[in-house]
């Protein structure tokens, strides 16, 4: 670890502030720690109890999964019992944000995800509808773009995904100031550290007023999940860029306050000086992403089969290879489409792509006979090449 004079040269990036009931985020505020519950919503005493246990170890917020009406029933009971300031992720349905507003403090939405439906309203609409559920409720807003899911319409017609990334990030903000609506703040996150780092500096630049969340999607199990996340969160926080955020860990539930721990340890140790990472990740050699799973995971042999991947991959630590491993069908065919070989979970088979081709979907005693054998032969063909 280098030490370097730091805690008397940062000087947080000044912002306006956006508040999520009592507490506040943005320059003038502590920069809050996130995390999330990886319980079935519908199981409220495991969720409650995962919600306390991230509340002992110091979350500011807590993201809960909805997906269904029961889940908003599930939610509802949740709120009646905990006191923790709670966050929806809407995925692909806006309309949820009616349902859900009434029980939080903030919702995130996802602009990659306003186009797959009601595809004859305008986003601006959708949009629209959001923030009225907000208003009303006065809640937070998060607009949190992620290059596993960006809006195609700007994938389309920009030179790569930061360009991407950034425009759908304006046109979303341009929706704001039309809809005169300032209590949201902004994420821009992929798996990739130096991604993160850039995106967030030009964001930075753009929109110097805006509070930024810090997130490095997928960095998987420790201790990898903690340095590509220190790597980006050291960089940026360094700069006085980030305002809360949340490091995402593939853990088992019982260790999900792990997430917690590690981010207000990297926030310390950049405010006191101490560094541990190289300014750039160097991505040489296996990079094995997964998520951090969530209460949507298909399989609780999910985190298991993380690990199992990552153990009979091991010999290939030295191959220029990424390997994804996915909790569910909602993120998990996007986010692997850029992998060499990607793994998403269903409830009984794991699907398998090389390359964004899917190959199939194995059975979960299958699935690591047929990895090794993709890796065996992927790396044949780099040497065949070289
Ligand atoms: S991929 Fe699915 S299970 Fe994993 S964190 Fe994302 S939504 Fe949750």
């Amino acid at each position: 670890m280098s030490e370097i004079n730091a805690k008397s040269k940062i000087t947080r990036r000044p912002t306006r502030s956006v508040k999520v009931r009592d507490l506040l985020l943005g320059s003038q505020h502590p920069i809050a720690i996130q995390s999330m519950c990886a319980t079935k919503t519908q199981n409220i005493e495991a969720t409650l109890g995962q919600i306390e246990l991230l509340l002992e170890h110091g979350a500011d917020i807590i993201r809960v999964a909805v997906d269904s009406k029961r889940d908003v029933e599930a939610l509802a009971e949740i709120r009646k019992r905990t006191k923790a300031r709670l966050v929806v992720d809407l995925q692909e349905s806006y309309r949820l944000a009616s349902l859900v507003a009434p029980h939080v403090d903030k919702i995130r939405y996802n602009p990659g995800h306003l186009h797959h439906h009601e595809k004859d309203i305008p986003v601006f609409e959708k949009v629209k509808f959001i923030v009225d559920c907000a208003r009303q409720h006065e809640l937070a807003l998060r607009i949190g773009i992620n290059f596993g899911s960006l809006d195609p319409s700007k994938s389309e017609h920009s030179e790569d995904s930061q360009q991407a990334a950034l425009k759908s990030c304006d046109e979303h903000i341009e929706y704001m100031d039309r809809l005169g609506f300032e209590n949201y703040v902004v994420s821009l996150k992929s798996s990739d550290p130096n991604a993160v780092i850039s995106l967030n500096k030009a964001f930075a630049e753009r929109h110097p007023m805006i509070p930024i969340h810090l997130g490095v999607t997928e960095a998987g199990m420790l201790p990898m999940g903690e340095i590509k996340t220190r790597v980006a969160f050291e960089n940026l926080l360094a700069l006085g860029i980030g305002d809360t955020l949340r490091v995402s860990l593939t853990l088992p539930f019982e260790r999900k306050f792990e997430e917690i721990l590690v981010g207000r340890k990297i926030v310390d140790d950049v405010y006191a000086g101490r560094f541990r990472s190289v300014p750039k990740f160097e991505h040489k050699g296996l990079n094995l992403i997964s998520c951090p799973s969530c209460s949507r995971v298909e399989n609780e042999a999910f985190v298991k089969l993380a690990e199992q991947v990552r153990e009979i991959s091991r010999f290939a630590q030295d191959e220029n290879i990424t390997i994804a491993v996915m909790g569910c069908r909602v993120n998990g065919p996007g986010e692997t489409d850029d992998a060499d070989l990607g793994l998403w979970c269903a409830p009984k088979h794991v699907n398998l792509k090389r390359r964004g081709t899917l190959l199939g979907a194995f059975s979960y005693e299958e699935i690591l006979g047929r990895v090794k054998e993709e890796l065996d032969a992927l790396i044949a063909a780099k040497r065949a090449a070289a």
